[in-house]
């Protein structure tokens, strides 16, 4: 496990705190993805910052900040913006023993993630967070069922509602976080949670969690399904400038 590379997708509310639960569980080699700036309205659930970062890219802060805990650890920051031929490439340059973890604010990129790491044989940890709580699924394709068995894709980017329309509590996205970097360490580890989804809402206290069956004629996982339609990204939900993008 000590050599294993974990890549974080997104270092905002949901990245911030699986970064350091990978960090709590023995993680050496990370990759962090992200092409926003620190934003000052959102530090109180994107747990790696502080008022000295807003404006610096959040890639660049969270190296910093991730050095600081750990001076041994490799960690690579990568300001990119992610759409299906930046994710593309960014997917078939990971070596093979990297374990994916979709932290983003944007439902359709967590389905295209999900279906490139199907394409480029990755496994990864989907996670998504809304008001009091959210889910975090482990998805090994070939072994258990995967995202798509579960959701079969995003809503129409008018439907879907905005983190800022509907506020996230900052203990939910910090409780997501770490139990993502749990279930990526878990995988990496051999153990047996591929297809796994665990829920969560911090109203209720009661943690839930399914082992749904494969989903006969899922696109994502039935190889004689037509493979999912993917249109272009929608807008994500953060609102400052991404200066830090590259293409
Ligand atoms: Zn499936």
């Amino acid at each position: 496990m000590a050599g294993s590379r974990f890549l974080v997708l997104g270092a905002g509310g949901l990245g911030c705190p699986a970064l350091l639960g990978l960090l709590a569980g023995g993680a050496r080699r990370i990759g962090v993805v992200d092409c926003d700036v620190v934003d000052a309205t959102n530090l109180h659930r994107q747990v790696l910052y502080d008022l000295g970062d807003v404006g610096a890219p959040k890639v660049e802060a969270a190296t910093r900040r991730l050095r600081e805990r750990s001076p041994g650890l490799e960690i690579e920051p990568i300001p990119l913006r992610l759409d299906e031929r930046t994710l593309s490439s960014l997917l078939a340059a990971q070596s093979a023993d990297t374990v994916v973890l979709e932290c983003s604010d944007q439902p359709d990129l967590k389905f295209l993630v999900h279906d490139l790491c199907g394409e480029h044989h990755l496994p990864l940890v989907v996670g998504g967070v809304q008001r009091w709580g959210g889910q975090a699924m482990a998805v090994r394709h070939g072994a258990g069922a995967c995202f798509r068995c579960v959701f079969e894709g995003a809503p129409p980017a008018e439907l879907a509602p905005s983190c800022a329309a509907v506020g996230v509590l900052g203990a939910a996205a910090g409780a997501l976080g770490f139990l993502m970097a749990h279930l990526a360490v878990a995988l990496d580890a051999g153990d047996d949670v591929a297809g796994t989804l665990i829920a969560l809402d911090l109203r209720e206290l009661r943690p839930q969690q399914i082992r749904p069956g494969r989903r006969a004629g899922c696109p994502g996982c039935d190889p004689h399904a037509p493979r999912p339609a993917q249109g272009p990204l929608g807008p994500a939900c953060s609102t400052s400038a991404a200066a830090a993008c590259s293409r």
